[in-house]
């Protein structure tokens, strides 16, 4: 993690003690998704563990997977949180144990809330476009909500938040500008996919209580003056009533922003729980084959939980 900012004076915001707006840019790393895919993995990082609620960020692509397999991911189980699947170029088809079966194609949500258990599988079907491009997303369900029935949506219809000087924002989740994705959350959030044509320099609204986080998806977006390339995560901190932003030239980067999560929570593999006994429940419970149903339709096995840490799982806040 570099901070390339020294305001002084910050704003807080979310009454943790937090500080106003930084740039702290915050590289990926590379990581096997399956058997084929390899991701980058900006969220969580060595510095920061949640951006709001969201929780966990890959990357993936641009991939050339003419003639291969591309994205396989078997079935495996979640609980207490919610996954975003989100695709700049290709397809990924969506299997549940609700029964859901879904493709989800570019400039499309399809959000899996997992809440008290699911399973899903991810695959790049078997007649795919040539290039896979995209990024996965895990928002972490509140106290509240954690233990709620599993529910899939899709949405094809998303609100665009045009912006003047060739800045065009697709809400994927929670609200923008105004614009409110049609996605059901449950804490204060947002998700967008933020175009920017060469040329542009312009400033867009955000709302001062949430934290955000930009990765570029595409081209050097200028981000708050910080040329972000992909692959990388820029963490902006709170107090922004607006955001900088510049392209030379055409450019797409993904701003993530919510509420600060006040909640304590232990994440281990596919798992949100709060206590080490909430994990160790959840990974027995997929290995007997009880409470997460079955995913029907996938050509192969489910994946196998890993061994837990031999020490406990500790809960933790939204930095390391
Ligand atoms: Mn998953």
């Amino acid at each position: 993690m570099s901070n390339l900012d020294v305001r002084p004076a910050p704003r807080l915001c979310g009454g943790g003690g937090r500080t106003g707006p930084v740039r702290d840019l915050q590289p990926g790393k590379q990581v096997p998704l399956g058997e084929s895919t390899l991701v980058r993995r900006l969220l969580p990082n060595l510095g920061r563990r949640m951006v709001g609620a969201w929780c966990f960020v890959d990357h993936y692509g641009p991939d050339d997977i003419a003639g291969e397999p591309g994205m396989q991911v078997p079935p495996h189980p979640h609980i207490g949180l919610q996954t975003v699947s989100w695709l700049r170029e290709g397809e990924v088809l969506h299997r549940d144990s609700l029964g859901s079966l879904q493709t989800v194609r570019p400039g499309e949500l399809g959000l899996m809330t997992a809440g008290r258990a699911i399973a899903h599988s991810e695959e790049s079907p078997r007649d795919h476009t040539r290039h896979l491009h995209g990024a996965q997303l895990w928002v972490a369900l509140p106290e509240a909500h954690r233990d709620r029935a599993p529910a899939f949506e899709h949405h094809a219809g998303l609100p665009v938040v045009a912006g003047g000087g060739g800045l065009t924002a697709t809400v994927i989740l929670g609200t923008l500008d105004g614009a409110t994705s049609p996605g059901t959350v449950h804490t204060p959030l947002v998700g967008a996919d933020v175009a920017l044509a060469a040329g542009t320099d312009t400033r867009l609204p955000l709302d001062p209580d949430f934290e955000y986080a930009a990765l570029t998806v595409s081209g050097t977006a200028e981000v708050d003056g910080v040329p972000l390339a992909p692959g990388s995560l820029l963490y902006l901190g709170c107090g922004r009533s607006a955001l900088p932003l510049r392209a030379d030239v055409d450019s797409s980067f993904v701003l993530l922003g919510g509420e600060p999560f006040e909640e304590q929570i232990v994440m281990w593999w596919n798992f949100v729980g709060r206590s080490h006994e909430d994990i160790e429940q959840a990974r027995e419970e997929w290995t007997t084959g009880t409470r997460f149903g079955r995913v029907t339709g996938y050509e192969g096995g489910p994946l196998p939980a890993p061994e837990l840490p031999k020490v406990r799982l500790k809960p933790r806040g939204d930095l390391r």
